[in-house]
């Protein structure tokens, strides 16, 4: 059903009409047949098509990224943070289009869809200042008449696959860091996301990005994700997404030992303790767990509550979840938007029978929402059996399931019973505790007394198997750069 009978488009009312392209991005021009329809989760409604490119269009890219990698790496620090600088300036100055985009193409409320801009701008902006700063070293020779220097170097071309659930964020993520650094990149986004990413180019060419050094491709994943991972052209792949798939591409990156980044999935802990001030912690666990719907990697998905505080906080944590106001996210007043697709909405349900099944009580949710599609109630249960599949599994949805404790080594053996490592929450008032629960959390990041872990000066990244590397912070563009250690004889 093309746009005109639906919509769609029309709906999102952007100010800027070219920021929306139905053409993949390599070299600098718009390619490719619209031939894929592209969904708006809150209505099913079709807002346009993208490209179904494969194999040989993606080798074309990398062949354009290879091509324009010697004179954007030989542009000084000073030229490539101008245009990154310049970039972030025209998302916020474009935001509301961007945002409104995001939304109608991944169904988060407008308000989170800002923020989102916002904070994949600052990713720009950061890099661009940090490019200036990639300092090499000497060291002392263990000979008077040597010499020896550290080089910092761009790794070259960079492949990236990136999810639907943060569709600008976790691009800018990893392109910042890449073109800061001096490498090109090839960009695959989601399938259900590609507007946000397409939008994302539109402004990069306006800021000055010279051809070649970002592109952009669409289709079908497993042909693009074989080239990005085996073409030895590429020297870097980089990752966000689920474990398996990403366990599967970095195996795929071996044949040709290229550097990998790797943000995978979580299944983050958050623990109150008896001690912990009750209104915080359940203001944290509302912004951790429902935010985005419950669909971010570092989303609280296990809440463990001390026993002295349970019914307490488990009655709070009700009342603000009944207070959130489902619906599309283009309509002013929602908090909670659909789940992504149907397959997202089967995994929420199957986890909410498991628990209810194995004697949880729901004290408010537990159903689809009456807005149908992919719609769910903010869901909280109580009484959740500590080996519940939503203790095992990331829900990614909606769900927040209560497991009691009964002391702090109990609730560290629970937390750390997991092969995930990406984030982790919790709240206690009590100064000794906070240090002790935060170094012995088996985490990337710990939320102590907050739920908001994200920002572009702090790294983000994950232990075990969730992931490989950093994004962000002054150590985000390190994974963009190689070492080169130089000896000189006298
Ligand atoms: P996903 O299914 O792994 O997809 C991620 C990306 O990989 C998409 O672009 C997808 O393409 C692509 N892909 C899927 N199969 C592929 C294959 N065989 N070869 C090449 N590419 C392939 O994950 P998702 O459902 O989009 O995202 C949710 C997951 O991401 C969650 O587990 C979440 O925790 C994780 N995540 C982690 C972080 C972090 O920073 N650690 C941040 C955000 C999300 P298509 O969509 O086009 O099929």
């Amino acid at each position: 059903m093309a746009d005109g009978e639906t919509g769609e488009l029309g709906r999102i009312g952007l100010q800027r009409a070219d920021l929306f392209r139905q053409q993949c991005y390599i070299n600098g021009k718009w390619v490719g047949e619209p031939t894929v329809d592209v969904r708006n989760p809150a209505t099913r409604g079709v807002i346009g098509r993208i490209p179904d490119l494969g194999k040989s269009e993606t080798e074309a890219a990398v062949a354009a990224a290879a091509a324009a990698l010697p004179k954007w790496k030989a542009e000084p620090a000073a030229a490539r943070a101008k245009i990154l600088r310049k970039w972030n300036e025209l998302m916020l100055k474009h935001q509301e289009d961007l945002a409104r985009l995001m939304t109608a193409e991944q169904g988060k409320p407008l308000a989170e869809a800002r923020g989102e801009i916002a904070y994949a701008g600052a990713f720009f902006e950061w890099f661009g200042e940090e490019a200036k700063r990639v300092y090499g070293d000497t060291i002392p020779a263990p000979a008077s008449d040597r010499r020896i220097m550290v080089l910092k170097q761009p790794v070259g071309v960079v492949g990236a696959i990136t999810p639907w659930n943060f569709p600008t964020a976790m691009i800018t993520r990893k392109v910042g860091p890449g073109i800061a650094a001096g490498c090109t990149v090839v960009l695959k986004p989601s399938e259900l996301t590609p507007y946000s990413a397409l939008a994302l180019a539109v402004l990069a060419e306006e800021a000055g990005l010279p051809p070649g050094v970002l592109n952009i491709i669409t289709g079908d994943a497993e042909p693009i994700g074989r080239v990005l991972t085996e073409d030895p052209r590429i020297a870097k792949f980089t990752f966000t997404g689920s474990t398996p798939v990403g366990k599967k591409l970095a195996a795929q990156c071996m044949g040709t030992v290229k550097r990998v980044s790797l943000e995978l999935g979580g299944n983050a802990p958050f623990l109150v303790f008896d001690d912990a001030d009750l209104e915080a912690a359940a203001a944290g666990a509302i912004i951790s767990k429902f935010r985005n719907t419950g669909q971010t990697c570092v989303c609280a998905n296990r809440i463990y509550v001390q026993d002295g505080v349970y019914d307490a906080f488990a009655k709070l944590l009700a009342e603000k979840a009944s207070n959130l106001v489902v619906g599309d996210g283009l309509a002013g007043v929602t908090t909670q938007g659909p789940l992504i697709n149907a397959k997202a909405l089967e995994k929420v349900e199957a986890h909410v029978a498991d628990a209810l099944g194995h004697g949880a009580k729901a004290l408010t949710g537990a159903a689809r929402d009456s807005h149908g599609g992919t719609f769910y109630q903010p869901t909280v249960l109580r009484d959740v059996a500590p080996d519940a599949l939503l203790t095992r599994e990331e829900t990614f949805g909606p769900v927040a399931g209560l497991v009691r404790f009964k002391d702090e080594t109990q609730a560290l053996q629970f937390a750390n019973n997991s092969r995930a490592g990406l984030a982790a929450y919790a709240f206690t008032q009590s100064l000794a505790r906070s240090w002790r629960v935060s170094e012995g959390l088996e985490y990337g990041m710990v939320g102590m007394n907050t739920g908001l872990i994200s920002t572009e000066v702090s790294p983000f990244g994950g232990v075990k198997e969730s992931g490989v590397g950093r994004e962000g912070s002054k150590y985000g563009i390190d994974e963009y750069l190689d070492l080169k250690a130089v000896f000189v004889q006298l």
